[in-house]
């Protein structure tokens, strides 16, 4: 048996939190009004494993919607203080679409020039990632390259499957092994366990019916159908409301703000989500906008996970799942665009 893994019964899940919360914050996905959400798991709560998405990825235990960056303090010269995050941190119950868009953000917060603020909460994580069994109409996975409800031997501390009365545990790492070291929970895996998962994985690729055609081919058709008539259609329904881009789990844009105290000696420097869907995005010095109009914004965002991303990092920036669509309060759909441009049909 070529992957190391154990097996966890799935009235044994909770036992697991509660000791993984002695030494690390945990957050999972937990039913709330008509949504899943990432939380924080307390004493008591229930964390649910099979869900199809949460409405805002786990991204925001990464990169959170609102940071402080430094607090400031004038005296003689500038005292500057940066933040340092330094709990441990264990995100359970991470689908394979958001996992592969965490992957994303390691290269784009990586690089010559790694984005510390990132790093430090980065490196403080265990990914538990769980192969998804209930995609809906909206996931389009499927048409992506290395896409699909599970993930292959990267991407993950640990990964789960469920396969009936238990979950199939593959290790990813050496941080994700720490965890399987619990007395009385975990039993050893057989290859009749491994099978099981492969049968789960097979009957849940069936089930995602959304697709995206002929991707190897989408840089050069987008490029070609720029000027398409569908785009200034779809753009009348637009609310520039910025949805889209929030829920994505690719999507990275923030700002920087100074927040100054009324004293003008103190203040914090704090970054904010930001949005290339809202108008003053794009603007500059002097007022000028270099995407003023919605239909560019629209466009912009597709291209940009599309198109552009391919020519930067030679993958795409959409990891195919369905948030944007499933979100958006005009039903724009990219998948859809694609397919009336192109006369295609979503699904299969
Ligand atoms: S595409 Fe939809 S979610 Fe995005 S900005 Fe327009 S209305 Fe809002
Ligand atoms: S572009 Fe839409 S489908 Fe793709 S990763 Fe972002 S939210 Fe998901």
């Amino acid at each position: 048996m070529e992957r190391e893994a154990v097996i966890l019964k799935k009235s044994k899940v909770n036992d697991w939190v509660n000791v993984m919360r002695e030494d690390h914050t945990v957050y999972g996905p937990v039913k709330y009004k008509y949504d899943y959400h990432f939380k924080e798991l307390e004493p008591g709560m229930e964390v649910t494993l099979e869900y199809t998405r949460s409405m805002i990825p786990p991204k925001k235990f990464l990169h959170p919607q609102e940071e402080n960056l430094i607090t400031y303090r004038r005296n003689d010269g500038m005292e500057t203080t940066p933040t340092k995050f330094e709990q441990k941190q264990v995100i359970l119950g991470v689908h394979p679409c958001d996992a592969r868009a965490i992957e994303v953000y390691d290269e784009i917060f990586g690089g010559d020039l790694p984005d510390v603020y990132y790093w430090n909460r980065r490196n403080n994580t265990i990914i538990i990632a769980v192969t998804c069994t209930v995609p809906d109409e909206n996931c389009f996975c499927m048409s992506l390259d290395e896409s699909g409800p599970t993930l292959e031997k990267k991407g993950y501390d640990l990964l789960l499957t469920d396969i009936g009365d238990s979950y199939l545990v593959e290790v990813g790492s050496m941080e994700g092994s720490l965890l399987l070291q619990f007395e009385g929970l975990f039993e050893k895996a057989t290859e009749e366990h491994m099978h099981a998962k492969d049968k789960s994985v097979e009957v849940t690729k069936m089930k995602v019916q959304r697709k995206i055609p002929d991707v190897p081919g989408l840089h050069d058709f987008l490029e070609h159908n720029y000027e398409n008539e569908v785009w200034a259609k779809e753009t009348k329904k637009c609310l520039s409301c910025g949805t889209c881009t929030l829920v994505c789990p690719t999507c990275f844009c923030y700002h920087v703000e100074d927040f100054n105290r009324f004293n003008l000696e103190d203040g914090n420097r704090v970054r904010i989500w930001d949005s290339c869907q809202l108008i003053d995005f794009a603007e500059v010095a002097m007022g000028e906008n270099f995407r003023k109009d919605r239909e560019a914004r629209l466009k912009w965002r597709i291209y940009h996970k599309l198109a552009y991303w391919q020519e930067q990092f030679g993958t795409l920036g959409c990891t195919g799942c369905g948030r944007c669509i499933q979100y958006c309060p005009a039903d724009i759909d990219m998948t859809e665009i694609l397919a009336e441009i192109r006369g295609d049909k979503v699904h299969a």
